[in-house]
């Protein structure tokens, strides 16, 4: 009987055949944090660089951008529990120090036990949290578990509003034994959206009056907690937003989080920073052949050639994160030019116009997203031809998917 090693097909490393796959670049990884440092430097005292890799870093995948990132920066910064919990994995294994984790997200108290034993931070943002305590208490824990308190400054999600918060956190005091509060926390609404930061500046003052109201309460004042409000757009252009610690996500992937953040970066900091993207998403092609005019391509017929035109499908599709609203809109890159996706975007395939792009009817590697010689296709680009931003569409790139490092 022949073996069959399953992951050897199924887009094990070194099979480009039957899917896309993505690159990640170490050396833009490593260029953005720099960035950050040199930005978290710039007024004050030296702060901590903290790093979001929620949501498989950004689609970027988790596995692999972990191990980039981990030595150059302080903090890591997750929304589920057990992406946290492969930090304190991945430092055993490789013998090395334990860095500040910091649980963003809802966490059960079963959780939170495990999340102290750890010496994982976690994110008090409302009264659920105390039912949290008697279960901590039940553990037994050698240590509290550090709670950042989050401050609903004015985005309306989770969080304390300024109303709720010195009542609301009444329980804090009598769970000192179990829940040590090292930190508060904000989030801004309107940041990216804006070149004038008046909306922000008052989510800042209510930032500080609620921390004002949680030290009087917890006595010890402000000076011993580590605050942390800006996320990448306030990390760049509202230095008044840095305080102890940067929470820097779309960035860190080299993405600005928006036309108008890039804008007040030029007016903020004199310049603006080079960020590099990091990812670049590549398929081969399964098959390129000629279509007389006249043929229709794809589902629907949206599209017939009005030319013989040489295609490429490409064995990748919305299944993979392609989205479909990019339909008639997109193009991809081949040897250095623009070939037009043709029809639809389906399931798990996308035709695409070679004629121009190649000579013959040899297999192409398609750049859907990165460069391909002088030409560059966006996140921005492709999330804009889907009526989408960026962050969702990294996001959504299919876990499945291969992701290869590469320098
Ligand atoms: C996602 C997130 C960030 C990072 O935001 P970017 O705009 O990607 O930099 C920071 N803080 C919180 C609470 C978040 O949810």
């Amino acid at each position: 009987m022949v073996e069959v090693n399953v992951e050897s097909i199924a887009g094990g490393p070194g099979d480009a055949a039957h899917s896309s796959w993505l690159e990640l670049s170490a050396s833009a990884l490593r260029h953005n944090v720099e960035v950050f440092r040199a930005v978290e430097g710039r007024s004050g005292p030296s702060r901590a660089l903290g790093v979001v890799l929620k949501g498989n870093a950004y689609g970027h995948g988790l596995a692999q951008v972990l191990p980039l990132v981990h030595e150059g920066v302080d903090i890591l910064y997750f929304i589920a529990p057990q992406d946290a919990l492969k930090v304190r994995e991945h430092e055993r294994a490789h013998g090395l120090p334990p860095k500040q984790v910091v649980v963003l997200g809802a966490v059960g108290p079963h959780e939170a036990v495990v999340l102290a034993r750890e010496g994982v931070d976690v994110v008090v943002a409302d009264r659920g949290w105390e039912d949290a305590v008697p279960v901590l208490r039940a553990a037994r824990l050698e240590r509290p578990l550090r709670v950042h308190v989050h401050i609903d400054t004015g985005l309306g999600r989770e969080g304390f509003t300024l109303a709720q918060l010195p009542h609301e956190t009444r329980f804090l005091l009598d769970a000192r034994d179990v829940l040590e509060v090292v930190g508060g926390l904000s989030h801004f609404a309107n940041t990216e959206d804006v070149t004038e930061q008046g909306y922000a500046l008052a989510q800042v003052d209510a930032f500080e009056t609620g921390l004002g109201l949680l030290a009087e309460q917890l006595g010890g004042g402000t000076t011993g907690l580590q605050r942390h409000i800006a996320a990448s757009a306030a990390s760049l252009v509202l230095p008044r937003a840095r305080y102890e610690a940067l929470r820097v996500g779309i960035s860190l992937y080299g993405l600005w989080p928006s036309a108008e953040t890039r804008l007040s970066a030029r007016l903020v900091l004199g310049e603006v920073p080079v960020l590099k993207p990091v990812l670049s998403w590549r398929c081969r092609s399964q098959v390129v052949k000629w279509l007389p005019a006249n043929s229709y391509v794809g589902y629907g017929c949206t599209y017939r050639t009005s030319e013989p035109t040489r295609i490429a499908v490409l064995p990748v599709g919305y299944y993979d994160g392609y989205p479909r609203l990019a339909s008639g809109k997109a193009h991809v890159l081949v040897n250095g030019r623009r070939c037009p996706v043709l029809g639809r975007v389906m399931m798990n395939h996308l035709i695409i116009d070679v004629t121009r792009a190649t000579a013959d009817e040899r297999p192409v590697t398609a750049t859907l997203l990165g460069r391909d010689g002088e030409e560059s296709v966006s996140a921005d680009a492709l999330a804009g031809w889907a009526q989408t931003i960026h962050y969702e569409l990294v996001t959504r790139l299919g876990a499945h998917l291969r992701r290869e490092v590469v320098e």
